[in-house]
């Protein structure tokens, strides 16, 4: 079992940045270059006009200034590689929605750029599998593959603003985001642009990332996600490759749950993949003071543009490991399984997985369960 953690290779120090502040200018604060390039997008932007807006994601022009196509959540080459066009995926309101028409707009040349900047060199370490997405790291670090992930969660929550909330029109017609905070998605949103703004991103800026080699296991469905919205969480499995980050945690719940990875011992399961997705949600969940961030400039067109992460000097703290909040990660990240669970029936399973005493990764006495394989996993997204 191979794990690789950590947003800075190696680098394991709190760090507070300081830097330069200058106020940026304009009626909503944001914040543009001398060409009209969106070098900073507010919060209140970023609501107005790409959260409840149908403004470019990236660039926040809209479909009247610039040509508009569309992006694909889940990348194209992902839904060839795993021939995942015709099939389906589960959303928050129980509908089944085509892979290949899970898209959100986009403008034309942002769609391009994410292309060149992210889908191609990912794509082409995905095609060799775990091996390969692990040599693009040793290559040049995990921030691209961290970008990556920040942009797919990205993806898929503003999408959820254009889909029902209930399949049943009686029950109303609010979108599956109807409760969700936006000004919350605004560091992510930082992140997954910060290609386009060219920002330098301090220590922290990025948060929990983890590869995990799994077994190569052709009777599962090679293709499973799990993003738990209050957590800033995504889990990607492809293959043998999962893809595990916290967006917003300044790298502290990798850490919060180093216990439970010291206890496996072998490549995992995609089950047990998932399980670990859940652990490092709810770490998530248990932290008392996350980081703050924000965007600092030296003058008012945005210039060196930097992204910094402001952690408290006592370092991460958690709450004491609370059973009912893990559990309701754990219920939630297989409760399309809980027919499935080997020697219990339903209600068993939503129970003990509820208590957080059902476990795919560690058997009653705390060891790691090796050679057993999982009930089928899918894409699943915990809001
Ligand atoms: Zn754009």
């Amino acid at each position: 079992m191979e794990i690789v953690c950590g947003g800075n290779k190696g680098d394991r120090r709190y760090a507070i940045v300081h830097y330069i502040s200058v106020m940026p200018i304009s009626t909503d604060n944001s914040v543009f270059d001398k060409n009209g390039r969106l070098l900073f997008c507010s919060v209140e932007r970023f609501v107005r006009d790409i959260c409840e807006g149908e403004h470019c994601f990236i660039c926040g022009r809209s479909e009247q200034e610039t040509p508009f196509n569309r992006e694909h959540i889940l990348p194209n080459w992902l839904l060839r590689q795993f021939t995942l066009h015709a099939k389906t995926m589960t959303l928050p309101n129980r509908e089944r929605h085509g892979y290949g028409t899970y898209t959100i707009p986009c403008c034309v040349d942002c769609n391009s750029r994410l292309s060149s900047t992210f889908e191609t060199p990912v794509s082409e370490a995905f095609a060799s599998g775990f091996a390969g997405v692990e040599a693009l790291i040793d290559l040049e670090g995990t921030h691209r593959l961290f970008q990556w992930l920040a942009l797919i969660f990205l993806k898929l929550h503003l999408k959820d603003r254009r889909l029902k909330k209930h399949l049943d029109r009686r029950l109303g017609d609010a979108p599956i985001s109807e409760t969700y905070e936006w000004e919350t998605f605004h560091h992510v949103h930082c992140l997954a642009r910060a290609h386009y703004t060219e920002a330098l991103l301090g220590d922290f800026v990025f948060g929990s990332f983890m590869l995990v080699q799994l077994v190569p296991d052709s009777e599962d469905e090679p293709f499973d996600v799990v993003s738990v919205t209050d957590a800033s969480s995504l889990f990607l499995r492809a293959g043998d490759v999962a893809l595990y980050a916290v967006l917003n945690d300044g790298q502290a719940c990798v850490r919060a749950i180093e216990p439970t990875l010291g206890r496996i011992t072998g490549p995992l399961h995609p089950m047990q993949a998932r399980e670990l997705a859940a652990e490092l949600a709810a770490a998530k969940l248990h932290l008392k003071n996350p980081p703050r961030f924000s965007t600092l400039m030296s003058d008012e067109d945005g210039a060196d543009l930097q992204m910094i992460a402001d952690l408290d000097p006592a370092g991460p703290l958690f709450l004491e490991k609370d059973a009912p909040t893990v559990g309701f990660v754990k219920h939630f990240a297989f409760r399309h399984v809980l027919d499935r669970i080997e020697g219990h029936t339903r209600e068993e399973a939503v129970a003990l997985l509820k208590q957080n005493r059902l476990s795919f990764l560690f058997d009653d006495n705390g060891n790691f369960i090796t050679g057993r394989r999982g009930p089928e996993s899918e894409v699943t997204s915990i809001s």
